[in-house]
């Protein structure tokens, strides 16, 4: 594995975490050997793709579910990279301590970690209020988490588009390019004229 800044800050927070931490979260954290090394991969493959920079500074209290932002349609909304080996859904806990932890209008983005390479990407992403109309469930610990499956996730590159992103902009553009244009023509089941984006009118569209 390479030997950079992110993989001693992860071996900082981890030690630094072994110190602190209660018997039940240690054991959470033996489950995953890296978890900080594996979290801050994440935040590296989401710095990767939205830019910014992985912020390396120790957070003692963790990161308070924020790992960067995002600004849609004029709102700067908190970003929450969620990294696992291989994950098979996105989830987020549903409170700590007494206090929630999803949150509405944080967007909560799910990155594989390969261990081979060292290395995460990001597989998908979903809004926080989203997520919180799922039926709680535990993947252990006795921690209820929100979740969707990774299939059902929403695009990155939707993610670049709704952020306009130099790629989401030019998505956008490319998929103006492809938009059917409306003609003026005749259904060509009925033969009734119209402006038309197939050659259906309305009693004979089929889509
Ligand atoms: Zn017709």
């Amino acid at each position: 594995m390479p030997d950079d800044d992110i993989a001693r800050e992860a071996a900082r927070r981890q030690a630094s975490h072994d110190h602190h931490a209660s018997n039940r979260t240690l054991r959470r954290d033996q489950d995953g050997v890296y978890a900080n090394r594996i979290g801050l991969r994440g935040e590296e493959a989401w710095c990767r793709e939205f830019g910014g920079k992985v912020d390396l500074t120790p957070r003692p209290g963790g990161d308070g579910g924020r790992d960067a932002w995002i600004t849609i349609g004029g709102r700067r909304h908190p970003v929450d990279c969620k990294t696992a080996n291989a994950p098979k859904e996105l989830i987020v806990e549903v409170e700590r301590r007494g206090k929630p932890v999803c949150k509405p209008n944080t967007i909560y983005v799910l990155c594989g970690y390969n261990p081979d390479r060292d290395r995460a990407h990001l597989l998908g992403w979903q809004w926080g209020h989203v997520l919180m109309q799922s039926w709680p469930k535990s993947h252990g610990y006795g921690v209820m988490n929100y979740w969707q499956a990774r299939g059902q996730l929403q695009k990155i590159d939707e993610l670049h588009r709704l952020a306009k992103t130099p790629l989401g902009i030019a998505l956008l553009a490319e998929a103006e390019r492809n938009r059917p244009r409306p003609f003026r023509g005749c259904c060509i089941v009925c033969g009734q004229p119209g402006l038309y984006v197939g050659w259906y009118c309305e009693d004979h569209r089929v889509w």
